[in-house]
């Protein structure tokens, strides 16, 4: 059964509101896996095994690296030679490291007729072969000695690692040799494809109500390329390796990459490591061409359908342009969802753009799946009513809830709130605490990842001031639908209808 990722991509901050909002995560590849970045087993009861030597002896390298800050940077935000970014979040003696190399890359990317391929990506970089190792090896190590898992959100997708303090530079190399040395087959595509469509699949009939990601996934092909039908699982186990291989080299490279590395570990020592193992991947030969964030189909009105069981309605909208007014759009429409949800009966639980993913990179929207006795176009009528708001929706709680989610904080390292923070969730999750104090630092890493995107103000706003720029988002924003409903065909009518 697919599952949700139970841990990360939930804000781990659960005294804010934001994670009583609840996030838009993706199930990982790990769904159709035994869930191994969540496996609540002490490390402690495992003996790590001993691989490949390391690429250098780290205790030789040259500690001058560290002192090499280049403009803007700091000795915890710094830039490689071919263009990895790094920031580091330590936290003192806490026995773990916390790994997420995040790369500009997410399902928006998915080429034309092309839905899931960022997805399939994910699992072959996780799964293949690299570093001359047979595929799946280094993984089951890592998963032995801590956890490694990874996941595709709309508009950049990440790497996790979670090891012991003495494994990381394990953890670094696999993520280079993953960037500098995969070697796929289509036996790879043939193995991981039907495991991400079955992801898709295996939720259409668990838990409809959390397709809204399938859901942007197919809406972005009609937005962006005018699809009108879009096969989320048909034929993904079947994508030519060439294609796969071609995505990979292109969104893949060092000036895509953001390393964030939060727990115990020793600065000097890591910046030699970083330098030796992501630091040697060669640069990319051409500039990379990121993706046009032109959201302009979002104000069409569009019908289209896919290959899983279940209706999904959507209402979008074209976000405004300035930044800021973004930020109180996007987090008034999180707060409006929250208050509201419950009380829309047409559709199971909508999700919305949150501010884990960020208006503008995305076009602002909401999506449910529709019950079956309930006629889409009345979903996407109260779905749309959503977008649009009145003086009299901004209340004193919905303003008093707004402006406290508006500006994000960093997640504190501090040693007693980890402690904290570890405490809570072992007794949540019934873990050990070691394992937890992991679990929290990976998470303080992901937050960071997540945080870069999203939509925050960096100084507060007033009432007025929020009031003007929602009726202002109410009088020029363009609107649209999308009503996304089944169209199953058998295998073989699907390879009668060959994708490009
Ligand atoms: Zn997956």
């Amino acid at each position: 059964m697919p599952c949700q990722r139970s841990f990360l991509g939930r804000n781990l901050l659960a005294a804010t509101a934001i994670a009583a909002l609840g996030s838009a995560t993706l199930p990982s590849w790990a769904a159709s896996q035994s869930a191994p970045g969540v496996r609540d087993v002490d490390h402690d009861d495992n003996i790590a095994e001993t691989l490949a030597p390391p690429l250098v002896d780290v205790s030789n390298a040259s500690p001058q690296s560290a002192l090499h800050v280049g403009p803007g940077e700091s000795e915890t935000d710094f830039t490689l030679g071919n263009g990895v970014r790094v920031r580091f979040l330590p936290a003192v003696d806490c026995g773990w490291v916390g790994v997420i190399a995040s790369y500009d890359v997410g399902f928006i990317d998915d080429p034309r007729g092309r839905p899931q391929l960022a997805h399939l990506a994910e699992h072959l970089r996780v799964t293949g072969a690299s570093g001359g190792q047979e595929a799946n090896v280094r993984l089951a190590h890592l998963n032995r000695i801590g956890s490694a898992n990874a996941e595709t959100q709309p508009h950049f997708t990440y790497y996790d690692y979670l090891v012991p303090s003495g494994e990381l530079e394990l953890a670094l190399r696999t993520e280079a040799q993953r960037l500098g040395e995969l070697h796929l087959t289509q036996a790879d595509i043939e193995r991981e494809g039907p495991r991400a469509a079955g992801e898709a699949s295996g939720l259409a009939v668990a838990s409809p109500q959390h397709l809204h990601k399938f859901a942007l996934m197919a809406a972005v092909q009609a937005w962006r390329w005018n699809e009108t039908h879009s096969n989320i699982v048909t034929g993904l186990g079947k994508t030519p390796l060439n294609i796969a291989v071609d995505f990979i080299d292109q969104h893949y490279r060092p000036d895509t990459l953001t390393v964030y590395i939060a727990g115990d570990f020793d600065q000097t020592r890591t910046r030699a490591m970083l330098d030796a193992t992501l630091g040697l991947v060669e640069e990319a030969d051409e500039p990379y061409v990121a993706r046009v964030e032109d959201w302009s189909g979002a104000s069409r009105d569009l019908r289209m359908t896919w290959d899983l069981p279940a209706t999904v309605a959507m209402a979008s909208a074209t976000p405004p342009t300035n930044v800021r007014h973004r930020a109180i759009v996007a987090t008034s429409l999180m707060v409006r969802l929250h208050m509201e949800r419950l009380k829309i009966a047409v559709v199971d639980l909508p999700l919305g753009t949150s501010r884990l993913w960020p208006a503008g990179v995305l076009p602002l929207f909401v999506a449910g799946t529709t019950k079956p006795e309930v006629d889409p176009l009345e979903a996407i009528a109260a779905l749309s009513r959503l977008l649009v708001f009145e003086a009299e929706d901004v209340t004193t709680a919905h303003l008093a809830m707004a402006r406290q989610l508006s500006i994000l904080p960093a997640q504190s390292l501090a040693p007693e709130r980890v402690s904290a923070d570890a405490r809570r969730l072992a007794k949540m999750r019934g873990i050990s605490e070691s394992r937890a104090i992991g679990m929290v630092v990976l998470q303080a890493a992901l937050n960071e990842a997540q945080r870069a995107s999203m939509n925050s103000l960096s100084e507060p706003a007033d009432g007025e001031e929020w009031l003007r720029t929602l009726v202002k988002f109410g009088q020029t924003s363009e609107s649209g639908t999308v009503v996304i409903s089944p169209r199953i065909l058998s295998e073989n009518q699907a390879r009668q209808e060959p994708r490009e």
